[in-house]
């Protein structure tokens, strides 16, 4: 297939990269990172996007998002495919699969899960916003770029997964974090405490998984003095559009919006910038109940 790729920075680089390496044609834009090898520069992001069959984009945020489309909606031949990676809020979604339509184009929004890792290794998950038809057309390259691809319903069911699962991911992990300083203070052994834990009813992915405590379960960026890993205000950024989402839906999400407030006073009045979101464990660590 003939590709174009936009935003080719942490994530989109080795997507890209993995798409050439698969044989398909790329043609990339970034406006700072530069291309993997193999993929064709372009000069804009329309030029990327001029002949492509399905353009992926993978950017930092809705509006950034909104602005490309706008350029490069234009540029695409009729019955191809924009499918954007990037997580963004609901409503960008929605209105930038709406202008494709009237343009005659398709549109998926396709956030994925997996991070750095998995997007070199071409193990991310995808989850799928959009229709059957357009799905069907970037099933191979999803295939490629990761190993589970989910069509989660309409235009902004797959923004819809992600805000939901990561609203999840957020507010467990703070609850794994503070349970492990409880635990502390109780002086129970922290190997114990996962012991128990990962095999109890208190289980989870941030315990099992990605646990926040140096030296206990699978190696995880605890391990590496808290380097990310999915970094502290990525995490933010997730939980933001949780509770923006929750606002436009009038949903009632009092754990989403405590854990948001929290990784924003981490973020940006602690020293959580720069830190793995797991590092909420030391930050409680330090803390008293006053
Ligand atoms: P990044 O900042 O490394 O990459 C974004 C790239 O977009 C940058 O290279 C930037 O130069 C480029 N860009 C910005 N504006 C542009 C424009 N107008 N035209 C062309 N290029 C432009 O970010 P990332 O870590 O690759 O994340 C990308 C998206 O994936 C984000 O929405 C993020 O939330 C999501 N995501 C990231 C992770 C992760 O672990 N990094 C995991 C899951 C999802």
């Amino acid at each position: 297939m003939k590709v174009g790729f936009i935003g080719l920075g942490n994530m989109g680089g080795p997507m890209a990269a993995n798409l050439v390496a698969a044989g398909h044609e790329v043609t990339g834009f970034d406006l700072v990172a530069a291309c993997p090898d193999g993929v064709s520069k372009a000069e804009t992001a329309a030029a990327a996007a001029d002949g492509a069959d399905v353009v992926i984009t993978m950017l930092p945020n809705g509006a950034i998002l909104r602005s490309v489309a706008a350029e490069v909606i234009p540029a695409m031949r009729k019955g191809a495919v924009l499918c954007d990676c990037s997580t963004v809020d609901v409503e960008s979604a929605r209105a930038v699969a709406e202008d494709a339509k009237t343009a005659g184009v398709g549109a998926l929004d396709a956030p994925v899960s997996g991070g750095v890792g998995g997007a070199t290794n071409g193990t991310l998950t995808f989850m799928v916003g959009g229709e059957a038809g357009d799905f069907a057309t970037v099933e191979p390259l999803f295939a490629i770029m990761g190993q589970k691809a989910v069509h989660c319903g309409a235009a902004g069911a797959g923004q819809a997964a992600k805000i939901c699962n990561n609203m999840i991911l957020g507010v467990t992990m703070i609850a794994t974090c503070e349970a492990f300083a409880l635990a502390d203070k109780l002086g129970l052994d922290r190997q114990k405490m996962f012991d128990v834990v990962s095999t109890s009813s208190g289980y989870s992915w941030t315990m099992n998984a990605y646990c926040p405590a140096p030296g206990v379960g699978p190696q995880s960026p605890a391990d590496n003095d808290y380097k990310p890993g999915f970094a502290a205000e990525l995490m933010l950024k997730d939980l933001r559009l949780s509770q923006q989402a929750a606002e436009a839906a009038d949903a009632d999400t009092p754990m989403g919006q405590l854990a948001a407030a929290l990784y924003t006073q981490f973020v940006e009045t602690e020293d959580g910038k720069g830190m793995d979101f797991s590092a909420m464990l030391p930050r409680f660590e330090k803390r008293g109940r006053g």
